[in-house]
């Protein structure tokens, strides 16, 4: 076993001796919220998800975690270095954001399990109170061994700005995944058992398993051969997932793979959902276009388990989120609405692509808010031209104003998607959403 697997079962030894403590307030204050939640709400310290309202293949449902709920069709902010991009997380919580998702890969080069374990887990190492994802870490290492392919897999151009530690040697074999960081010259390796021991150690409520992503333009034999590979990583995450003991408290997602090939995603959708996961991701390539994911998710979805929560990976535009739920699908993530921010862009429901160029010279002009109605501090308390000059003169502000409109404009949408769905108009929402843009 190398160093970072060891490192990574000590922490998640050290993890399994730590409760996971709320964060928030000092530490006495803390303990004894810690202690009344306790008292008055056990039931919370289960993973459950049940289905509230339905409409065609869509549905309104909840994720009960031990650290709160999640409301589906529901939304995990990206947080992939434990950080949303220049927001407090408390902030994030009033703009309705009810989940995040870090990265165990990123987490685990820097600052490794340990410090994370130490102090009871990310919720507390963070200071985020909600409900709290891991993805395994296995997409960004595959993505930095294919170069362009993380965007190529899910059909989106790559943006400039910082993306991550430059890997070298990245080397699958049947047992994991082997790779030297750059900057450090440290030797990583990620196996199924010791990655879903590492995110038990970083304490999140939903797991992912490690998994190999596959591009677009590789041959049929080798999405078929990583698909298979998966199943069988899968089973050996499971297994290790339940040997911690931590089956019922939290969840580990069993994730769809097969790339734009019908019969290997049934293959794959028919055999994760055997094992029995608790929940379940749809991954790998999504193809090239929306129209590509679209079959895959109609595909998928029908053979997966009615009372289990269906996330789509990295996908949520604000037309995939309506497209998604229109689907079956409970869940997304996306780093977009923060992306976005960081290039001067606001979404907007009535623009082309949902759009504001906060960037563009014609908004020195504009003394409006970004969206009329937006309760957001961007929209409630400055105008579009002070936006403007912030962003033009690079400060942090007009990043921290833009990703919180940006994650309040996705709440609001997907808390609209709910209620539609309750009422049974879901496809009048969509027809909605596509005449305004
Ligand atoms: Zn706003």
């Amino acid at each position: 076993m190398c160093a970072a697997a060891l490192s990574a079962a000590r922490a998640a030894s050290l993890a399994r001796t730590i409760p996971v403590v709320e964060p928030f307030g000092h530490i006495a204050d803390r303990n004894r919220s810690c202690r009344r939640s306790r008292l008055a709400l056990p039931f919370l310290s289960v993973f459950a998800f049940e289905v509230l309202a339905t409409d065609g293949a869509a549905r309104v449902g909840r994720i009960r975690t031990s650290h709160g709920t999640l409301e589906t069709p529901g939304f995990f902010a990206v947080a992939t270095r434990a950080a949303l991009k220049g927001l407090d997380p408390e902030v994030a919580r009033r703009a309705g954001v009810q989940a995040l998702i870090c990265n165990a890969f990123h987490l685990a080069v820097q600052p490794g399990p340990e410090p994370v374990a130490r102090v009871g887990g990310l919720h507390r190492f963070m200071g985020w109170p909600g409900v709290l994802a891991t993805d395994s870490g296995g997409f960004q290492v595959f993505s930095f061994r294919h170069g362009q392919v993380a965007d190529e897999l899910k059909g989106r151009r790559r943006l400039p700005g910082p993306t991550g530690p430059d890997l070298e040697a990245v080397r699958v074999d049947e047992d994991g995944v082997e790779f030297r960081v750059s900057a450090s010259g440290r030797r990583h390796r990620l196996t199924p058992e010791g990655d879903v021991e590492l995110q038990a150690a970083l304490g999140a409520d939903v797991l992912f398993c490690l998994d190999e992503c596959t591009a677009y333009h590789v041959p049929f034999r080798v999405t078929r051969d990583a698909a298979e590979r998966n199943l069988r990583w899968a089973r050996r995450c499971l297994e290790r997932f339940r040997a911690l003991g931590l089956e019922g408290d939290r969840a580990l997602y069993g994730i769809v793979h097969g790339g734009v090939y019908p019969e290997l995603r049934r293959r794959s959708a028919v055999a994760v959902a055997e094992m029995g996961f608790g929940g379940f991701g749809i991954g790998d390539c999504l193809g090239e276009t929306k129209a590509d994911w679209y079959r895959v998710v109609d595909l998928v979805c029908p053979l997966l388990p009615q009372d289990r929560p269906r996330h789509l990976l990295g996908v949520g535009e604000p037309d995939d989120l309506v497209e998604g739920a229109f689907r079956g699908i409970d869940s997304f993530d996306c780093a977009m609405p923060t992306r976005l921010a960081r290039h001067g862009q606001a979404l907007h429901w009535q623009l082309p692509r949902f759009r504001l160029d906060i960037g563009a010279s014609s908004r020195l002009r504009e003394d409006v808010p970004i969206e009329d109605g937006c309760p957001c501090s961007a929209c409630c308390r400055f105008g579009r031209s002070y936006l403007h000059h912030l962003f033009r003169a690079r400060e942090a502000l007009a990043v921290t104003l833009l990703v919180e409109h940006n994650l309040t404009f996705t709440t609001r949408l997907l808390a609209r998607v709910r209620e539609a769905i309750r009422a049974g108009r879901l496809r009048e929402l969509r027809g909605e959403l596509l005449a305004a843009t």
